[in-house]
This record gives C-alpha cells, structure tokens and sequence, in this order.
C-alpha cells in the first residue's frame, strides 16, 4: 500500500516526459520485482512503472507492456521467442569478444545465461558509449529477431540481431566489473535482453498481474488529471473492466491503443468481440462418474453433447459483401478490406493454411442473412464411405501447413458446440439455451462437411448413461455437460469453468482424464533401443513459479518409429546442464543421461498417482516441498503439438488429481519409484 501511494516521480531521474522510456528504467523496475516474491509488491512495482509510461511516454505503453509479459505481439500473430541456447551463447560470444569455450563454461558454473551475458559484457573494454536502448527499441529489435525465419542464413541473422542488442546494452556501465551474485537481483539490460530471448524472464510477473497494474495505472493517470485518486471500488471495477475485454479481445496492440484514445471507462463499448482476433477457448472440468456430474449440476437444466475428438477450432467469419464495420484489428491472416475468414487453434495459432478446404465451403453452410460469426467447432477426420467419424490419428495424418485443396486426404467434418458471435453482436453473456438456439438459426448441416454437435437434455442417470454410450460407438471420446441457464452458462473465454465437465469414457475406470507433460530429459535405451533414447523424463508446469517440475520416467507406449522420430527431434535441443527453472530431486542416480529446452508436450496416461522423493511435482501443495506427485505406470499415448509447454498440466492440477484420489480412497497401491 505504501508503494502504491508513493509518487512517480523519482523512480527513474534521467527520463524526461516526452522522451522514449529507456529500457535501463524497465530494467529497474524487473530487478525490484525480481527481489521480492510478495505479489502485492510485485503488482505495485509494476503498476508505479506503468503510470510513470502514462505520464511521461503514453506512446510507449504498448511495448512496455509486451515486454513485460514477454510477448512480442498477440498470439494469433505467431510470433515466438524461446531462442535456442546455442544461438544465444554465439551472440554473446562474438558481441562480447570472449571466446565460445569461455561462454561455455561460465554457463556451466553459472547456470542463467542472462548473468553469464551479463557479465561478459562487463568485462568488455568499451572504446566509446553506445547509444542507450529504449523500451521501443528493444521490442522493435526482439520482433526482428523472432520473424526472421525465413531463407538462407537466418541464423546467422538472428545472431546478428541478438549482438545488435547485446551491443547496446548497459551502456551506463559498461566496463564496469559485475559481481555476479549481486547481479542476480540486479537491473542489467543483458541480462533482461537474453531471458527474454530464452521466452522466460523468471521475475514471477504473471500476465494476469500485468493486467491488474495496466487498469490501475490507467485509473490512477486519470483520475490524477482531474486532480483526484481513484478509490478501492474505482480500481476494482478498473480491473474487471479491463479483464472483461481482454478474454473477448485478447489483443494489446487493440486495447491499449483504444484505452489511451477512449478511456478506460469507455473501453467496453470500444473494445468488444471481434472477428479476426481469436478468444481463448473455455474449457471443461474432468469428472469422474455421471454420479459426479449430477451432484455438481444439482436442480439445474444442463445438457449433454457428444464429446467429438479431433482438434479444437474457433472459425471468424465476415462476408465480403458485409457493411459491418470492422475494427482496427491486427491483421489476421485472413483479414482483408472484402471480410475475414479464419480458422484458429485452441493456442489462437492461425490454421487457415491447414483448412482451405473448410474455409472455401464456409459460405455455403450459412443461412441468407448470416453475415458474421464467431463459432467454437471440432474439426473430426471423417469417413466418406462409411459416413461416420475417425479417430484423432487419422486427423494428426494432414499436413499443417500449405495445404491445397485438391490435395485433401483426410477429409474433415465440422461439428460445431458453439457460437460467441453472429451479425456484428458478441453472444458470450447469453445464456447457452439462446447461443444455440442462435446457432441452429444461422446455419445449415450438410452431411460429412458441417454439423452441429448432437446432444441429449436430461437429467436423468440412466439417460445420461445411454448417451454416453452412444457417443462412444458413434466414435466419441464421452460426453461435454454443460449449464443451459443463466450467467452461469455464458461462455467464459478461457477458463477452465465449473459449468463444463467433461465425462470421458476411460475415465470410468483409473485416474481420469490423461496429462499434458513436458519432455525435459532422455535416458539412452537397452538392448535394441541403445543409439535412440528409451526413456524420458517429464514434467508439469508451474505458472506461480514458472517452474517445470519433474513428475514422472516414461518408456512405455513408443513404438520403434516414433522413438526414432523423437530422438531426431530432441537431439536438436539437447543442452548442458538443466536449466535455472527445472526441479527435479538433486540425487545423483535420478538424473538423465541428456536434458532438453523446453520445448515438446506429450500426452500420457497413468494408472494412479503417487508420492516419491524423486519428482517434485506439487510437492509444495501436496507434502510440504520432499516428496512430489509421481504418475505410476505412465504409458505415452501421442505427441500435443497443440500445446505449448507452459499449456502443459499444471502443477495445481495434479495436486488437485491426487488430493481427489486419496480423498476416494482408491487406487492405493505401493509407491513406486521406478517407472521404467
Ligand atoms: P482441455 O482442452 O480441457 O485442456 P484437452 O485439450 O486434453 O483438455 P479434452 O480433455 O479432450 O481436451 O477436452 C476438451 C476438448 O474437447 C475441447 O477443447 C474441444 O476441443 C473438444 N470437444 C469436443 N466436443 C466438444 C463439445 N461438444 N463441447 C466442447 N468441447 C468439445
């Protein structure tokens, strides 16, 4: 509370209104907050940061923001961070004149490769001061750096472009000797610069809090030209406001602009829904048995819709011929003067380029007068002869990316559960009875194209049974059971909502629904398997602590193929030493033969869960930090190209898995250690 009603104005002297924010005072700003855990701190930095943008450098709001959540753009833009090690390590070596070896090394003894730059650069005699970085500077800097992916010699431009940074960073001490152990809290640009290209600063700044210290900002810039300072109840409703319209428009190059134009106050009616700019998909609940659903839904209307398995899609459309006037949005790829027609993934990614053949019959499914519309689909192979669906592996069988039309192997059906949009009007707080209703109105089936998911009304147990095995031998994965009525069935973009539970066939027997896990390690294989790898070690994901931690060894259900496969790919991203932000047990005999970045996420079912000494999964939730949450008997079911590794199961999740599997009582078996 105290840091927040301090004043501005001496957090950084040398900024003057009007001048580009320097990133050294950003830089300021991730060292404090990289001292302290305490969130309120955390937000009140970052908040006081923020109103210091507004008051001297509005302009600048936007890139400050961005670099603060460590995005360089929206995420339907596809524009990715997460730099390799090795590129990272050339780039201060040739910016810093000090030998790979030597970089190598430090990174050995180190272990954060932000210090390791930060101190090379330190130890680099300077001929002259370089021009310091600005805020803008850098993100326009990073953005060239990430895009360039294309054509010969992209690496070696990207090295360029890193050692352009690196260059110009610290350039108020440069030359000066950096103590790295103070350094580790400290403000060095290079330090900052590299996390940021690694895709993680490590500060504990959650985007959610980012949003929070904007709307109060904002708050604060406003109410302090009228000469007055916002209340408890104005920042409140300053942050709901604010976080209202980012689930409907998750586009800071859209808000922020509209914010500093319109006020924050008028952001809702300038902000809203928009075709072109992909919400995060709401998502459901596991349960365990029907029994669950109805107590949970108990005296409410909910319906149950077969659960189709293929790949999330959330389908923008406007009409060519459409009047409808269409925001500032960043262009979506398929934005143009004449509409939008785009299909995006549940990550937001662009997968136009995937579906032509979706998007060319698009027009054709819509009754006359539909002229926009948002829709929440399954894309689900399909079986031309047969007339019926496929599995999941026969969709993973398309190509991704520069698909043509008549090329089109797997034909696909669209099933649609969904509609948040239709004819320049958001839907998302009506009630679901009256999304679908708007749903059934604007559109026509057309077999083996586009369908609406089917689905059964009761609340019956034996009904609910019935559909469940319907669905299954119609080639479902169970059933979606959601809440019909009221502001409890308004679509809630991006949360794992209370008001979808999801029932899955095979949940009816072991743990439930199956673990999205990140490959951090491999063990070489035995006997046939000893020139690929034979086991991997696998973690969750901590997004408090932004932490993956270890929860299990795998080495079941790989087949020869796909083990090759792997090794190809993982070899590319083998490093030293695991990185600063990996927990695992420190015990000599749990660790891999070789580490990995971050960067693949595997679908795996287990049989139950455990606790043990070698995995750290949860471990502060579950056991006070010893043991962790382990997966017994994992068994590898496919690869989640969907998912990022920070979309992985979260540490939270198997705390909770486990916590619901004890408080059932079943399932207790001997703890198992080894896995493989
Ligand atoms: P989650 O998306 O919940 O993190 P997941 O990606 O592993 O988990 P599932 O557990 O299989 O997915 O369940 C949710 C997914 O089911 C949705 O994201 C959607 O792609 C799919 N789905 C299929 N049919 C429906 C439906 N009728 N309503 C909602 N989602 C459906």
């Amino acid at each position: 509370a105290t840091l927040t009603s301090k004043t501005t104005k001496d957090l950084y002297p040398d900024w003057k209104a009007g001048e580009p924010v320097p990133y050294a005072a950003l830089c300021t700003t991730f060292s404090k907050i990289e001292m302290t855990t305490k969130r309120l701190e955390i937000l009140a930095h970052c908040s006081l940061f923020l109103r210091q943008v507004m008051r001297l450098t509005p302009a600048d709001l936007l890139p400050t923001v961005m670099l603060m959540i460590n995005k360089l753009a929206a995420d339907y833009a596809g524009i990715e961070l997460g730099i390799g090690e090795s590129l990272i390590m050339k780039a201060i070596s040739e910016s810093t004149g000090r030998t790979l070896q030597h970089i190598k090394s430090d990174q050995q003894e180190i272990g954060d490769l932000g210090l390791v730059a930060a101190k090379s650069r330190s130890k680099q005699p300077t001929m002259f001061k370089p021009k310091p970085l600005t805020v803008a500077g850098v993100h326009k800097g990073l953005m060239a750096i990430a895009t360039t992916t294309e054509g010969q010699g992209a690496q070696g431009r990207k090295v360029d472009g890193i050692k352009k940074l690196l260059s110009a960073a610290d350039a108020h001490n440069a030359g000066k000797a950096v103590d790295i152990e103070e350094n580790k809290g400290g403000a060095s640009e290079a330090k900052f610069i590299v996390r940021t290209l690694e895709g993680k600063l490590r500060l504990g700044l959650a985007e959610k809090t980012v949003v929070v210290a904007l709307a109060q900002a904002v708050k604060f810039h406003e109410l302090s030209q009228k000469g007055k300072t916002p209340s408890t109840e104005d920042l409140a409703k300053a942050e709901s406001t604010l976080k209202t319209v980012y689930s409907e428009l998750p586009s800071y190059e859209v808000i922020v602009p509209a914010m500093l134009e319109h006020g924050l106050s008028n952001l809702r009616e300038n902000c809203r829904l928009q075709p072109g700019v992909p919400l995060k998909p709401m998502l459901a609940k596991p349960t365990k048995s029907i029994t669950e659903v109805l107590d949970r839904f108990e005296g409410k209307d909910f319906t149950c819709e077969y659960k189709y398995d293929g790949e999330r899609a959330q389908i923008h459309y406007v009409a060519h011929d459409s009047t409808e006037e269409m925001a500032t949005a960043a262009p979506a790829a398929g934005k143009s003067d004449r509409g939008v027609s785009n299909i995006f993934s549940r990550n937001s990614e662009d997968l136009s380029k995937k579906y032509p053949d979706i998007l060319a019959k698009l027009p054709t499914w819509v009754k006359q007068g539909t002229k926009s519309f948002v829709l929440d689909c399954e894309t689900v192979a399909w079986d031309v002869v047969e007339k019926k669906v496929l599995p999941f592996q026969q969709l993973m069988t398309r190509k991704r990316k520069d698909v043509k039309v008549e090329d089109v192997k797997v034909k696909v059906c669209v099933f649609a559960f969904d509609i948040l949009y239709l004819n320049g009007e958001a839907l998302v707080t009506k009630s679901f009875r009256e999304r679908r209703e708007a749903l059934v109105d604007a559109f026509i089936p057309v077999e083996g194209e586009f369908a609406l998911a089917k689905f059964g009304n009761t609340n019956e147990l034996e009904e609910i049974q019935i559909l469940l095995e319907d669905s299954v031998k119609e080639g479902c994965e169970g059933l979606m059971v959601k809440m019909l009525d009221g502001p409890e069935s308004y679509y809630e973009p991006s949360k794992r909502s209370q008001n979808w539970l999801k029932v899955k066939k095979d949940y009816l027997a072991g743990v439930g629904d199956s673990l999205d896990l990140v490959v951090l390690g491999a063990y070489y294989g035995k006997g046939k398997r000893t020139s690929w790898y034979g086991a991997f070690l696998l973690a969750c994901y901590n997004p408090n602590t932004e932490k993956y931690e270890t929860v299990c060894n795998i080495g079941t259900g790989f087949s020869e193929a796909i083990l090759e496969q792997f090794h190809k790919q993982l070899s590319d991203i083998v490093i030293d030493r695991p990185k600063p932000f990996y927990t695992h047990s420190a015990g000599n005999k749990d660790q891999p033969d070789v580490w990995f970045e971050p960067r693949y996420v595997w679908e795996v079912k287990t049989a139950d869960l455990t606790l043990s000494p070698r995995y750290k999964a949860a471990a502060s939730e579950v056991s006070g930090g010893g043991k962790g949450v382990s997966l017994r008997f994992p068994r590898f079911i496919k690869e989640r190209d969907d998912k990022k590794p920070d979309q992985a199961s979260t540490a939270k999740l198997i705390a909770e898995m486990y916590q619901r599997q004890e408080s059932v009582g079943k399932n207790k078996g001997p703890s198992v250690d080894d896995d493989f």
